[in-house]
């Protein structure tokens, strides 16, 4: 099965394309194209310009979680696409959700109402279950927490209450791909932890084998004994390729990329990749 990626916003970019802090990658596998999240703003409408792209043809969007900068360029991406689409994700996506970093308290959540949203199109698919997609083609659903050293970012919040009470991020999902050469898995922040979400694709699918992670893996304020244990942990699960976009933040990446060598590269604006890889990367 060959799966391509387009990677429309992130926070860096490769030449010739637009960066803005956020997430939004085009999958196109197993007949589908789908579009998952749609970044901060404007910038994965321009870039899909910039890939000669027409977004009306993608045939369903999945949001991994509620954070604006996952959310922010779905009423852009939705105006361009000018018919009624598939909008699969949690119903927590509409939390009220805040940030806290260096005592500055910011809403970070999806910054539509939903009403607008819908008015352009979107048929929202809200469940906590997975949704199949195509027989080979999943979204994740709640991710369970099960390793005992990943943890939910303490910074983040929600406000539902009129209280700051910790956000648990359960809209937080992932996409899978259960290709003839591995699982395919594609991270929006993995807010639940990198290894927990490849945990979970793995029971999702009964298979083990692991082909490539690819995207955001919210590893940018994680301590030493975390990125160890999670490399090590990757490492055990054969994850045979690593791509790194977003929340990872640059230690994490450095550390990564000294762990996994060759089979390890950065996700950017205007990466495109076609799996499985070439031979030799
Ligand atoms: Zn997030
Ligand atoms: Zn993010």
């Amino acid at each position: 099965m060959e799966i391509k990626i387009t990677t429309l916003n992130e926070n860096t970019a490769e030449m010739g394309y637009l960066a803005e802090w956020g997430l939004s990658m085009l999958i196109e596998a197993d007949g589908m194209k789908v579009l998952f999240d749609t970044g901060m703003g404007t910038v994965a409408v321009n870039n899909a310009q910039l890939f000669d792209i027409d977004l009306a043809t993608i045939d369903k969007i999945v949001i991994s979680h509620g954070h604006r900068d996952h959310t922010g360029g779905l009423r852009d991406v939705l105006m361009r696409m000018k018919k009624d689409v598939e909008v699969i994700a949690h119903p927590d996506i509409w939390a009220s959700k805040y940030s806290r970093r260096k005592n500055r308290e910011q809403f970070s959540g999806l910054p539509f109402r939903r009403e607008l949203l819908e008015n352009l199109g979107a048929r929202f698919n809200l469940t906590r279950e997975p949704v199949r997609i195509t027989d080979h083609f999943l979204t994740t659903g709640e991710i369970p927490m099960l390793t005992d050293y990943e943890e939910i970012d303490t910074g983040l919040f929600d406000k539902e209450t009129g209280e700051m009470l910790p956000d648990e991020l359960k809209d937080d999902l992932a996409l899978v791909i259960d290709a003839d050469y591995g699982l395919v898995v594609i991270l929006g922040c993995a807010h639940h932890g990198m290894i927990n979400t490849l945990k979970h694709a793995q029971k999702l699918t009964g298979k083990e084998l692991i082909y490539a992670a690819i995207g955001g893996t919210h590893l940018l304020n994680a301590t030493r004994e975390r990125l160890v244990r999670t490399a090590a942990d990757l490492k055990d699960m054969g994850v045979q390729y690593l791509g790194v976009s977003h929340c990872t933040g640059f230690e994490a990446s450095a550390y990564l990329a000294q762990e996994f060598g060759e089979r390890f590269f950065l996700n950017n604006s205007g990466s495109k990749w076609t799996l499985p890889f070439e031979a030799k990367m």
